[in-house]
């Protein structure tokens, strides 16, 4: 039992002087950088960790990667060998667990500053047909919230929704209520799943979206909210959600759900969403205003 005391603490004392005691000597300026590098790259990891919830699959890791190395410093050949061989496909299957949620984080580290007016009228529409977009999204919204028609429309920003706009029937017509409507209209074939609308213009219907798994989202809403609410931790694209059930209207954005909009608030919160990016000044006033319009709307 002491001689397999004696080899665990000479692999920790081994350890301890190849990996701490000699590279503090030896700390240079480029080293300095190296540790601000990783320190970065740990913090992103450990951010994308948590927001995906993959708390236990790291604890599961480190147990096994434990596991692995005192079945090293034990010399048990058959255990390291199997441990060592799950660590290899544990790590192919990380990368295909998680393959949608590392593109977004990839595709966010390469994304410019959001470019929203651009993104919700093509380059070439101008402030009045922007702000005509918006106003057919409020008239319709308002519209099917008092009727009770239940709605979900996603407003595509930077990050790209293509795969669930595959997943739909493309459309690609102008933003007007009357067809917003249509679309959402419950006897109308297209009414189950969401309109995408990209650069400015309904581009499909039917469009299945990616399911929320945030334990946190409030009991009482069902798949329409989930969808929602998973659109938006997947992408920085706007939600817009009609309860068929209250005919309450609430937004998700980056992962953040805010309730009971009406006509006026609603068209607040998509005209600075989608041009406090393009105005630099303006988004640091409305960064302020954004958590208290958060508190007054949430729940
Ligand atoms: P509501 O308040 O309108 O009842 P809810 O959050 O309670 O909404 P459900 O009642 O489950 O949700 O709504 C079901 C509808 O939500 C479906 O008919 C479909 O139109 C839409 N929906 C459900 N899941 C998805 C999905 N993954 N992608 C797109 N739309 C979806
Ligand atoms: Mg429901």
């Amino acid at each position: 039992m002491d001689s397999v005391w004696n080899k665990i603490l000479n692999t920790v004392k081994v350890f301890f002087e190849v990996y701490i005691v000699e590279p503090v000597k030896n700390i240079g300026i480029i080293d300095i950088v190296d540790i601000i590098l990783l320190t970065f790259v740990l913090f992103f990891i450990y951010r994308f960790i948590r927001e995906r919830r993959a708390i236990k699959l790291l604890l599961g890791l480190t147990l096994v990667l434990t596991l692995s190395l005192i079945g090293n410093a034990l010399e048990l050949h058959a255990t390291s060998l199997l441990l060592g061989n799950f660590m290899q496909v544990g790590v192919i299957a990380i990368l295909i667990i998680f393959q949608p949620e590392l593109r977004s984080a990839l595709e966010k580290v390469g994304e410019v500053p959001s470019t929203g007016i651009r993104n919700i009228t093509a380059e070439s529409k101008d402030a009045a047909a922007r702000s005509a977009d918006i106003d057919a999204l409020c008239t319709a919204v308002s519209d099917m919230s008092r009727d009770k028609v239940g709605a979900l429309i996603v407003i595509e920003r930077t990050t790209k929704l293509g795969e669930y706009i595959k997943s739909g029937v493309p459309i690609d017509a102008a933003i007007s209520a009357h067809l917003i409507r249509n679309l959402f209209f419950d006897k109308a074939p297209l009414h189950d799943g969401a309109v995408i609308i990209r650069s400015g213009r309904i581009c499909a219907a039917g469009c299945f979206l990616p399911l929320s798994t945030n334990d946190e989202i409030n009991k009482d809403l069902g798949t329409r909210h989930r969808a929602g609410m998973g659109m938006s931790e997947e992408s920085d694209a706007i939600v817009i959600i009609v309860s068929e059930e209250t005919g309450v209207v609430s937004v998700a954005v980056e992962g953040q759900l805010q309730r009971n909009f009406n006509y006026v608030t609603l068209k607040q919160e998509l005209n600075r969403r989608l041009s406090s990016s393009v105005h630099g000044d303006g988004q640091k006033k409305h960064g302020k205003k954004e958590k208290k319009s958060k508190k007054k709307n949430s729940n």
